[in-house]
């Protein structure tokens, strides 16, 4: 057993590092503010190669997983949750996905373009009516000549405005099994019929675009279908097995932007003639988020080393992200309170981690259904 990160895993923690301080750190509480994309950002994000990172290198990618994808996306949501979501669903729920489901024609038309960031990806699975029970969709895909139909409509996409390609699930057979009746299909954004609806007005991760998607009669070419037709939640459960991977990984990124930021906070703060961190009340909780950072990023780079190897680890990603989650909501809620009143300002950076772990229990799976995946497999 070996616990180092090998040299190109360093090399990646190091250029993310890099990365994240120089472009992320001094525009994110603006980007926040503003609840603007941060379009330049994710374009040096691609400049840099991180948007490939997990596409094969015969598609122009860097060919690397779920290890190195999780190490690169701790290093970017230190700095901003925001970019943070905006590669890990590029690269796990869109890039991922195809590389692993598509056919051999949309791995050549889409992949070279997702690598290089010419194209976003975005993942539509949910719906108005079906948030946790995303097997209860009502989005049609009928069968045409040549192709498809697909009608639907997806809520809260994170890029939605942005992404030039889209994962869509729909319901092929209406009579057929549930959960067993579901397409995966590519749709482009430039496709007809395919529409951006409401923004979302977010709490947190303000700077991530998060909207409607409506679809309205969209011819999809048969290529574009992965999988055999049916298999589509299975497709979307497996590509979330990933997904969980990099959520738990923004986790970690928030976890510790909470503790770096207490440990400077608690060592200028004096009260009583000593500075804060001198009282135990204060260095115990250091302490209980330093040590659970380290635990859940070993539960996220178990997780991250079994799917790697293609070994079943749908119970290990879900517990990686369950822990996360929880973790850094923990960690941020102490952060405030460290802080004090300065803590409820936006004079320090505590106050957006606060909102932003919020949302590391909602999406790709809320904590309650991350237990329920957990159970089934005791
Ligand atoms: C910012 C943001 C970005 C998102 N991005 C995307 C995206 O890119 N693509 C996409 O497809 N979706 C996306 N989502 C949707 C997200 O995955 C869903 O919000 C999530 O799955 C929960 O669904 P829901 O909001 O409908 O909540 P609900 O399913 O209505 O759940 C409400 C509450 O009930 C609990 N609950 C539900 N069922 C059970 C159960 N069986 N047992 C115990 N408790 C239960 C839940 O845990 C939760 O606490 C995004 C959401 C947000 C907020």
């Amino acid at each position: 057993m070996d616990f180092t990160l090998n040299e190109e895993m360093e090399m990646i923690r190091d250029s993310a590092r890099e990365y994240a301080e120089r472009v992320l750190k001094p525009h994110a509480a603006a980007i926040d503010a503003a609840e603007e994309f941060p379009t330049e950002a994710v374009k040096e994000a691609a400049e840099a190669g991180f948007l490939g990172l997990t596409v094969p290198e015969e598609y122009g990618g860097a060919g690397l997983g779920n290890m190195h994808s999780a190490i690169l996306l701790e290093e970017v949501n230190r700095w901003d949750p925001s970019v943070g979501v905006t590669i890990s669903v590029h690269m796990s729920l869109a890039c991922s996905c195809i590389n692993k489901w598509g056919t051999e024609e949309v791995k050549e038309k889409y992949l070279p373009k997702l690598a290089t960031g010419e194209l976003i990806g975005a993942y539509c699975l949910t719906e108005p009516g079906a948030g946790s029970d995303a097997g209860s969709m009502k989005a049609r895909a009928v069968k045409v000549d040549g192709g498809w139909k697909i009608t639907g409509t997806k809520s809260w996409i994170t890029t939605g405005p942005e992404a030039g390609l889209y994962v869509v699930y729909a319901v092929t057979d209406p009579d057929g099994r549930r959960g067993g009746n579901i397409g995966a299909f590519l749709i482009e954004r430039s496709m007809e019929g395919v529409m951006v609806g409401k923004k979302e007005e977010k709490l947190g991760l303000r700077g991530s675009s998060t909207t409607e998607m409506i679809f309205e009669d969209v011819f999809v070419p048969e290529e574009n279908l992965m999988g055999d037709g049916v298999n589509g939640f299975k497709i979307a459960l497996d590509t979330l097995d990933g997904g969980r991977i990099g959520i738990a990984a923004q986790a970690l990124g928030i976890h510790r932007a909470c503790l770096e930021e207490s440990v400077k906070y608690s060592k200028e703060r004096e009260q009583f003639g000593k500075p804060i961190g001198a009282f135990q009340g204060v260095a115990w909780k250091l302490a209980d988020m330093a040590t659970s950072l380290e635990a859940n990023r070993m539960l996220v780079h178990k997780a991250a080393w079994l799917r790697d190897r293609g070994q079943p680890c749908t119970k290990e990603c879900s517990m990686a992200k369950l822990a996360a989650s929880r973790g850094c909501n923990v960690a941020a809620q102490d952060a405030v309170q460290i802080h004090g009143g300065a803590g409820y300002t936006k004079e320090f950076p505590v106050e957006r981690h606060y909102r932003d772990a919020r949302i590391t229990e909602i999406y790709e799976g809320a904590t309650d259904i991350q237990r329920l995946v957990i159970s089934r497999h005791l």
